[in-house]
């Protein structure tokens, strides 16, 4: 109805459409929207190509394929090594193949920490061995290992709360359980521990930090990830075990006897090393120096071979925009694929990105980031100016033949993007189903055998169908202007 009928209306009624008339006054004054017009909806061909794109994406097995090259042709590749380069190799060739345009490589500089052989023995009171992985940047042993009685405690609060000889000289077993969610909030409030706990714990004078991994599955598999020292402060070697050992470590304590460890490691570090992010695109038309990014990251932790972390989100968003490539009509702003390097170890590629993303003369708009593992996903969440929320309940009918949820408007993203984000571009965030995902993150247990294909071809039809008219947004996508909070 437009407002100024209601202008016409001089019957007793008048009073009641009044405050509909000052509230679409306002909104005329506040935002784009003209009271005079509804708000700008899609095309009938752009939601006729979205349902393209559902009925091909159903059939298409392009990003299975794509994950089990990647983990087959390339396996594991972390920040710096061989099979990091070969990713890069791999990603060039990949899009060149799938028809994207203008692909490239941007150079980066990456830590090159090597993990060695590690080994974790309980000597004292019941000596058993279990099987252990280092934490990602922590310095080795010598190479007898260290030794020493152990303390256990829940979390850094509880590490904090000790007295100064009880952990001085001593090797602090953390014993935190990460609790199973969707969302992965469960991550979030356990990671702590494995990121900050050994350089608290080294700071108070221990010797050496062993954690129940940050994950959540009763497999025997221990989980990795990176840990940070402080600049200054001390460094001391920290290990994962998995969460059956941890629950047979906290038995042995529950013994009330002293309990010996022994940790070697020949962790080290290598000097910087150079990797890249690979770049392709579909050029937009009009709005062609409009960027609707989609990112994940080519790095992988090396015990797998990063099928789910993030072998998956590659190939997501490479399957999402091949199908959008293949539609007879072209979008209107640039849709890009970024393959981060190094989002593992300290998200050098996002860094790099970020900073050559301002002095770009194209806006990134809009972006999707797929690090959440192999689907399905389950909900739409956004973070998008409060004008565009029209906008994001039209995708969100789009993708109604998927049952997804309808999120909230505080989506946050993944760390690939998280910069750009703080700067103010709009997230559209098809949410992966994480309730399985830590039960094999950052483990020797992340294998193609991980990935469900009906699943993948479901995320990949929620991403293309949200990237397709992402970039056909017949209103603006203006920044976010609230502040962004941490991601979890
Ligand atoms: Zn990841």
């Amino acid at each position: 109805m437009a407002a100024n009928s209601l202008g016409t209306d001089v019957s007793g009624r008048m009073h009641i459409f009044k405050p509909l008339l000052i509230a679409t006054s306002l909104l005329a004054l506040h935002g784009r929207i003209s009271a005079a017009e509804p708000a700008s909806t899609f095309s009938k061909t752009d939601l006729r190509a979205a349902k393209t794109l559902h009925e091909r994406a159903s059939k298409d097995d392009t990003a299975y394929q794509l994950v089990q090259s990647l983990t087959t042709e390339v396996g594991a590749r972390s920040a710096g090594s061989a099979g990091d380069k070969a990713a890069v190799a791999w990603g060039v060739r990949e899009m060149q193949r799938l028809g994207f345009s203008n692909v490239r490589t941007m150079e980066v500089k990456v830590p090159n920490w090597v993990r060695g052989e590690a080994s974790f023995k309980v000597l004292a009171p019941s000596p058993q061995s279990m099987p252990t992985l280092a934490l990602g940047g922590s310095v080795g042993t010598p190479p007898e290992g260290i030794e020493s009685d152990a303390v256990m405690v829940k979390d850094l609060a509880a590490l904090s709360a000790l007295p100064a000889d009880a952990v001085r000289g001593r090797i602090v077993f953390f014993n935190n359980r990460m609790e199973r969610t969707r969302d992965g909030s469960g991550y979030g409030a356990a990671v702590p521990v494995r990121t900050a706990g050994p350089a608290l714990a080294g700071s108070l004078g221990a010797v050496g930090v062993v954690i129940r991994s940050v994950g959540t599955s009763t497999d025997r598999f221990p989980h990795t990830g990176t840990t940070r020292y402080t600049p200054d402060g001390p460094r001391i070697p920290a290990v994962a075990i998995s969460n059956p050992d941890a629950d047979a470590l906290e038995r042995q304590f529950a013994s009330g006897k002293p309990v010996r460890l022994r940790i070697t490691s020949s962790s080290r570090d290598l000097p910087q090393a150079q990797s890249a992010n690979v770049i392709g695109e579909i050029p937009g038309t009009d709005r062609a120096d409009e960027i609707v990014i989609l990112g994940a990251h080519l790095d992988s932790w090396d015990p797998g071979v990063g099928a789910i972390d993030d072998g998956a989100g590659v190939a997501i968003i490479m399957g999402a925009v091949k199908l959008i490539r293949e539609l007879p009509v072209k979008p209107r702003r640039t849709i890009r694929v970024v393959l981060f390097a190094n989002e593992e170890f300290g998200t050098s590629g996002s860094q790099a990105y970020t900073a050559a993303a301002a002095s770009e003369s194209a806006r990134h708009v809009l972006g999707f980031e797929a690090d959440f593992g192999a689907g399905p996903v389950w909900r739409l969440s956004s973070r998008v100016n409060p004008a565009q929320q029209p906008i994001v309940d039209q995708v969100y009918r789009a993708l109604a033949p998927l049952k997804l949820a309808r999120g909230n408007n505080e989506a946050r993203g993944g760390a690939d993007l998280d910069g750009l984000a703080k700067l103010g571009m709009a997230l559209l965030s098809p949410d992966l189903d994480g309730t399985n995902y830590f039960d094999v993150h950052h483990t020797a247990n992340d294998t193609l055998a991980q990935v469900d294909p009906a699943a993948l071809r479901q995320s990949v039809t929620a991403f293309a169908i949200g990237a397709w008219l992402g970039a056909q947004n017949p209103g603006d996508w203006q920044p976010v202007t609230t502040p962004k909070p941490p991601r979890r």
